[in-house]
């Protein structure tokens, strides 16, 4: 069998979700790998999306989520976002797949004859893949656990051969793979009492795929009192003391510590023999009394258009920028009072923009297309003559752009060929490299994604922020400004403060101080960075410009 060694270094731990999605499964498994990684051994944490997609690139965030970029540009699931923050890392490609990844993989070593003439099956061919990619993933993170996240829940057809995968590591090595289910508790308002039902249903069909969780972890409302432990430990076939209570909290950063109140991470490495060392959350847990000794507000408006899914205000599409805004808060005494508008109103109701009067400071978030375009431009129009702090991401950074070449250079019909092909005067254009990509339709995983180093100017705002003139951050967008605009620009007073190393594509554009307090915005995406450990600097002064307003 190839990867016949993956037991030699490695425990794995497989997280499977019960019962349905969107209980916090990612935040769980990252909390997980948090308690373990404080106990002080090196752990790693990989996804799978069970999805056909080859990686999240092409998935709209309004239904999937943020798209979590990797610094190596590997699109993601947002779930790598929160590992990345738990675990104050950087985790490679390897730590990411999907159904598509892994049969991509497959196929291609089909057409290579690799497989040696033999009928290609899901078992053992597929879920030998997976099985490698897992191994694989735990010798470039050279680690000592590995905790492992299937994505949907249990029961799904997709997730099936990875579920497969996760029992043939088992009966293979026993005493180096652990489960654990996170499961929903429903607490019905009606019947007044928690039902462990669902979960008895959710763990009898991981049964059935010959999967029995060593641990479960029962996500309600409250506390699980004794009574329902007792039932769900009878029922679920396990002890007592690994039916772990995970109830909702205010702060996601609260659940490692709230899981080690149930003596979690013994109880994990105890099962896998691992030695038990002194937990160290010492600066973990600094930073979470700091979100709850934290008092006074800071009201953030998030102008954007991708928020209505139904009826609901889809705000996973942004978990990333908002977790930002919260390392920065939180770290400065803070409660962020994050709200979002739609930058459609503005365009409907241009009036409305008086709303804005209010707030301490405005994020135009990155974003794709013609929706809500104008509203976010009137919505930085009036942030910069209002002299609101204001940070543009991405896209926030090429409209900011824009807004300044319209209304501070006056040059006419500004625009970015994104929206305009055609304009006279398009101050956001196209990346050269991206005009193929483009006419030959090939959009996925062809934007300019990942780590490119950027140089600062020193006296600037930017360099304030890094306090270095050498920097990392990560990309993800198919348009630039254009160096053909970059002298008029300057000349009427936006400042590039960071640029290429060759200088041919801006980076960060700024407002000097004399102008306004603080208007920045950067072609990269600072917030896929931000941890509550290591609070992305751009947002740090930002928030702490906006803490003056
Ligand atoms: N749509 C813009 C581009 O492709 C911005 C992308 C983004 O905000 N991530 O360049």
């Amino acid at each position: 069998m190839k990867g016949k060694n993956w037991e030699k270094n490695a425990k794995y731990i497989f997280i499977f979700g019960g019962v349905m999605s969107g209980i916090g499964k990612g935040v769980a498994a990252s909390s997980i790998a948090k308690i373990i990684q404080a106990r002080g051994l090196s752990v790693t944490a990989i996804k799978i999306d069970p999805y056909v997609n080859v990686d999240a690139g092409t998935m709209n965030p309004t239904e999937h989520g943020e798209v979590f970029v990797l610094a190596s540009g590997l699109e993601t699931d947002q779930d790598m976002g929160n590992y990345e923050r738990f675990l104050n890392t950087t985790l490679p490609p390897t730590n990411y797949m999907t159904t598509g990844s892994v049969y991509r993989h497959v196929i291609q070593k089909e057409r290579d004859l690799d497989y040696g003439g033999k009928c290609v099956q899901v078992i053992p061919h597929v879920t030998g893949e997976v099985i490698e990619t897992i191994e694989n993933a735990a010798s470039v993170n050279e680690a000592e656990v590995v905790i492992i996240e299937v994505g949907g829940t249990t029961g799904d057809y997709e997730n099936d051969m990875f579920t497969e995968a996760a029992r043939q590591m088992k009966m293979c090595h026993p005493n180096n793979v652990l489960f654990v289910m996170i499961s929903y508790v429903p607490y019905p308002n009606k019947i007044g009492e928690m039902k462990t039902k669902p979960t008895q249903q959710a763990v009898r069909s991981l049964n059935s795929a010959g999967v029995q969780p060593d641990i479960i972890i029962a996500r309600s409302e409250q506390d699980i009192d004794k009574k329902r432990k007792e039932k769900i430990a009878l029922f679920c076939n396990v002890s007592e003391k690994e039916v772990i209570s995970a109830p909702d909290v205010s702060s996601i950063y609260e659940v490692p510590l709230n899981f080690e109140k149930d003596d979690l991470s013994s109880i994990i490495l105890k099962k896998l023999s691992l030695q038990i060392k002194q937990t160290n959350l010492k600066k973990w847990k600094k930073f979470v009394n700091k979100v709850s000794d934290a008092k006074i507000p800071i009201k953030i408006g998030i102008v954007g258009k991708y928020f209505g899914t139904g009826d609901c205000i889809f705000s996973d599409s942004y978990i990333s920028v908002i977790e930002a805004i919260k390392h920065a808060s939180y770290s400065q005494d803070r409660v962020p009072d994050i709200q979002w508008i739609n930058s459609e109103a503005y365009e409907k109701d241009p009036q409305k923009l008086c709303e804005l009067e209010g707030f301490n400071g405005i994020i135009v978030p990155g974003g794709f297309g013609e929706r809500g375009v104008e509203g976010k431009i009137a919505a930085i129009q009036y942030a910069r003559e209002h002299k609101i702090p204001y940070l543009g991401l991405c896209y926030g950074m090429q409209l900011m752009v824009i807004e300044f070449a319209r209304n501070v250079a006056g040059l006419k019909d500004v625009h970015t060929t994104e929206i305009k092909p055609q304009t006279k005067c398009p101050v956001i254009d196209l990346m050269i490299e991206q005009k193929k990509n483009m006419q030959e339709h090939h959009y996925g995983a062809t934007m300019r994604l990942g780590n490119y180093p950027c140089k600062i100017k020193k006296g600037t705002k930017a360099f304030e922020a890094y306090k270095k003139m050498n920097i990392k951050e990560r990309h993800r967008h198919r348009y630039e400004v254009n160096p053909r605009y970059i002298k008029q620009l300057e000349k009427a007073g936006l400042i590039f403060s960071g640029t290429s190393p060759n200088k041919q594509l801006m980076e960060i554009a700024e407002l000097p101080q004399s102008m306004h307090p603080f208007m920045l915005g950067s072609q990269f995406h600072p917030e896929f960075t931000s941890t509550p450990l290591r609070p992305g600097p751009l947002f740090f002064q930002f928030i702490k410009a906006a803490k003056n307003v």
